[in-house]
C-alpha cells in the first residue's frame, strides 16, 4: 500500500494506474476510520481495480466554532485498517498544499445546501463540494463512494457531478450501525459514557417515525411532533433539526404520499450527531 503525501505523488500514482488502464475507486474520508468507512472501502474494492482512500480533515468545511482542532486522528490505526482492507493507496495531503496562500476558487451548490445541515452549518457544503472537486481532479476516479449516513452530502455531490459534467460515477453505501442502532461515526468518540447510553435515541426516533408512516400516518406534522417528543424524552439532548422531507429536493413535505427522508441532527452535550432513514409511505 502506498502512502501519498503530496499532490505530485498522487498524480504520479494515478498516471501509472491510468497507463495500465486500471479503474480507480476513491473513498474520501476525514480519517479515524471505522466500520462505516470500511463498508465504503469494501464496496470500492469489489468494483474497481485500484482503491484510493483519501484522509484529509478539511478545514474549509468546519465553522469557526466547530471541532476542527479536536477532530480525532489516528494515522497508524487508519493505515492498518486500509492495509487489511486491501487499499492500494492512501492520499493524505497537508492542508497547506490543498489550500495554499491566495486560494480563491469555491464550488457552491445552491438550494439543496440551504436546508438541514446546511442551515445550521453555513459554508459547510461549500467546503465539502470544493474539497471533493479537488480530490476528483487529483485522483481522477472512475467511481467515488459516499455514505448515506451523510445523506445531504451525497445529494449535494451528485448534484455537483451532474451540474459540472464531472466524468465519474457516484456510488452511495448504506449506513453502518452499532448493535444498538447508533450510526458509527468518528465523532462518537467524543461521547461520555452517559451520552453514549442516550445516543441510540436518534435511531429509535427515526424508527418511531417510520412505524407511524407505515401504519398510515400521512400528516408530516404529526410524525415530526412525535419524533421531537421522543428525542426530548432523553435528558441531555438538544435538537438542531428534525425533518420529514423529500429525498430529492430535501424540502419539507406536508403530506406524506411517497418516499420520504426522515433526517435529524441532535446535540448530546458538545457533540452533534446526525442520522436519517428513507421511509416508503
Ligand atoms: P467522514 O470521514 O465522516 O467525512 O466520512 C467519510 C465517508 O464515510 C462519508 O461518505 C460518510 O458518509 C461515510 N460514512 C461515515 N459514517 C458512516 C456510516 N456509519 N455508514 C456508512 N458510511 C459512513
Amino acid at each position: 500500500m502506498e502512502l501519498l503525501r503530496t499532490i505530485e505523488e498522487a498524480r504520479q500514482f494515478v498516471l501509472s494506474q491510468k497507463k495500465r488502464e486500471k479503474s480507480i475507486g476513491l473513498v474520501p474520508t476525514m480519517g479515524y476510520l471505522h466500520e462505516g468507512h470500511l463498508s465504503l472501502v469494501h464496496t470500492a474494492r469489489e468494483q474497481n481495480d485500484v482503491v484510493v482512500v483519501s484522509i484529509f480533515v478539511n478545514p474549509t468545511q468546519f465553522g469557526p466554532q466547530e471541532d476542527l482542532d479536536r477532530y480525532p486522528r489516528d494515522l497508524e490505526k487508519d493505515r492498518n485498517s486500509c492495509s487489511q482492507a486491501s487499499v492500494d493507496a492512501i492520499f493524505m495531503p497537508a492542508a497547506e498544499e490543498m489550500y495554499p496562500e491566495r486560494f480563491h476558487t469555491w464550488v457552491q451548490v445552491d438550494t439543496i445546501t440551504e436546508t438541514l445541515c446546511g442551515a445550521s452549518r453555513p459554508g459547510h457544503f461549500r467546503g465539502v463540494a470544493t474539497v471533493v472537486s479537488k480530490l476528483f481532479n487529483i485522483i481522477q476516479p472512475d467511481r467515488a463512494y459516499f455514505g448515506l449516513k451523510d445523506f445531504q452530502q451525497a445529494v449535494v455531490i451528485k448534484q455537483m457531478v451532474r451540474d459540472l459534467n464531472m466524468p465519474l460515477e457516484i456510488v452511495t453505501v448504506p449506513t453502518v450501525r452499532e448493535a444498538d442502532g447508533l450510526a458509527t461515526s468518528s465523532r462518537n468518540k467524543y461521547l461520555t459514557a452517559k451520552q453514549r447510553a442516550s445516543a441510540p435515541v436518534l435511531y429509535n426516533t427515526l424508527k418511531l417515525g417510520q412505524r407511524l408512516i407505515e401504519a398510515g400516518e400521512h400528516n408530516a406534522d404529526v410524525v415530526h411532533e412525535a419524533m421531537v417528543k421522543e428525542i426530548e424524552s432523553q435528558p441531555n439532548t438538544r435538537i438542531d433539526y428534525i425533518s420529514v422531507c423529500n429525498p430529492e429536493t430535501l424540502a419539507p413535505v406536508d403530506k406524506i404520499e411517497n418516499r420520504v427522508l426522515l433526517a435529524m441532527a441532535v446535540w448530546l452535550g458538545n457533540t452533534r450527531l446526525i442520522d436519517n432513514i428513507l421511509v416508503e409511505a
